[in-house]
């Protein structure tokens, strides 16, 4: 039996962080902070934390670990309070240290702030070196962020996160609280999803729409790009803006790192899925019995293709839904001890025919070319893999941990080149326009960087990440 999920989740671009949080005075803020960071659990899954605030005291519970497994009904009920900061993690190469998981806590002379980060910072070197000397307890540029602001000399935290983001360069979603006030700003570029909800007459913040659902609150709108946003005793304000000419939202998050029941731009990212298997349909066909996804990424665009296509869509492999989830780990070594989630091919189904298989995107293809393998084995008669993205030939700046550009397939091959390697007998890719127009964005408004090599920013090409670890 091959075990395609723990190969994918291998070889996947990787999810990202997801934050949250809540001002909700008479609720119990670490337990809907626990149900919100449940369903986030697709943008981080290494490590997760929580930090309360009574008022003069923030307290926090951070361990490595699913959401399940860092948090119980003990220690939640030591988390005390009316507001909380949550994150979900996913760590880059040899992150994964205890004094990296979020929110990260800075405490001086009275003064305390937690800080919960979705990106990346891609000037975190220039910032550390103003901090003059100040020591760090991480390796992360999550906590190079969280001192710049709290050692700035303005009065209010307000103008302490408002002046400071404009030293920031690159991504960041953020959720933070000072002792009594509940923050979120974002990024000018909008790189990474926020949205804004609420609950009971209170607010809440999270990295997408899904996690709103979950705990019954309502969606309100998104934090602009550039936005600083303040909640407190006096309610929701906008501390500030800063203004840029165009957001550049993140197209991967339609293709792969986002849940598909979460709305983002005001569309369903579902529907964007379904959208680009159909486009793909009339950009690639081809005659075939069967359409199957890969599961479960690949699932709503394969419905699109077949949709158009008209060619039935099928299952050929089941997954074993009652082992439980694989714990990710970035190191090699811990990865292989975790538990495997199994997925069975059905030869009876697969034999003798022609399979159009659906997935979202190819990193490294060596997933890809075992699948085809394993299909091949089972009587497969003929095996077309259509995906529905463009070839990934750059790496992400930006948040997401891509592998260095010469991990990635594409960055030298052309398709043919690919296909050769994986072994099918055809291979094709959906057009970035298609993609774009599945998203239903302006294609000025987005970031195509992964797929087209037009970074919205200097990066500096000649090292893949920062020296700072990214938050995501
Ligand atoms: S480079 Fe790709 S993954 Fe990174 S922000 Fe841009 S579109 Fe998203």
């Amino acid at each position: 039996m091959f075990d395609f999920a723990q190969s994918k989740r291998k070889e996947a671009l990787k999810d990202h962080c997801g934050v949250f949080g809540i001002y909700a005075p008479g609720e119990d803020v670490a337990k809907i902070t626990y149900y919100a960071l449940h369903s986030l659990q697709h943008r981080g899954q290494e490590a997760a934390g929580i930090s309360v605030s009574d008022g003069s005291n923030i307290k926090s519970i951070k361990k490595i670990g699913l959401v399940t497994g860092v948090f119980n009904d003990r220690n939640l009920a030591k988390l005390k309070g009316f507001m909380a900061v949550g994150h979900n993690r996913y760590s880059t190469t040899g992150s994964n240290t205890k004094n990296n998981i979020q929110p990260i806590i800075i405490s001086d002379k009275g003064q305390s702030f937690a800080v919960a980060h979705n990106g990346n910072i891609v000037n975190a070197g220039e910032l550390a070196d103003k901090l003059n000397g100040t020591e760090r307890m991480s390796t992360s540029d999550t906590e190079v962020l969280a001192l710049s602001i709290f050692q700035r000399k303005e009065k209010t935290w307000g103008e302490k996160i408002l002046n400071s983001t404009s030293d920031l360069k690159g991504a960041y979603s953020i959720v933070a609280s000072s002792k009594d006030t509940l923050f979120a700003f974002r990024d000018p570029w909008g790189f990474r999803p926020l949205t804004i909800g609420k609950l009971s007459g209170y607010f809440v913040i999270a990295s997408e729409t899904c996690a709103l659902d979950t705990i019954g609150a309502t969606y309100l709108r998104d934090v602009a790009p550039g936005e600083v946003i303040s909640i407190n005793k006096k309610g929701l304000t906008t501390v500030g803006k800063i203004r840029r000419k165009q957001m550049n939202y993140c197209l991967f998050e339609y293709v792969y790192l986002a849940r598909p029941d979460s709305i983002m731009n005001n569309v369903l990212v579902h529907q964007v899925r379904q959208r680009s298997g159909e486009i793909l349909a009339k950009e690639a066909p081809v005659k075939a019995d069967l359409v199957v996804a890969i599961p479960d990424s690949g699932t709503s665009s394969a419905l699109g293709y077949s949709q158009a296509s008209g060619i039935p869509f099928g299952e050929i492999l089941i997954k074993n839904r009652y082992i439980g989830r694989t714990f990710i780990s970035p190191e090699q070594h811990i990865r292989e001890q975790g538990v495997k989630m199994k997925f069975n091919p059905m030869k009876q189904i697969v034999e003798g025919k022609r399979i159009i298989v659906v997935d979202d995107s190819i990193v490294r293809g060596t997933t890809m070319r075992q699948i085809v393998e394993v299909l091949k084995k089972c009587g497969a008669k003929k095996i077309h893999l259509r995906i529905c993205s463009p070839p990934v030939r750059w790496p992400c700046f930006f948040g997401v941990d891509t592998p260095e550009r010469r991990q990635l397939i594409a960055s030298d091959k052309t398709v043919r080149q690919i296909n050769d390697f994986i072994g099918a007998d055809t291979l094709k890719y959906l057009s970035l326009s298609g993609l774009i127009r599945a998203s239903k964005q302006k294609s000025n408004t987005l970031c195509t960087a992964c797929f087209s090599g037009k970074y919205p920013m200097k990066v500096d090409m000649s090292f893949k990440k920062n020296v700072f670890e990214s938050a995501c």
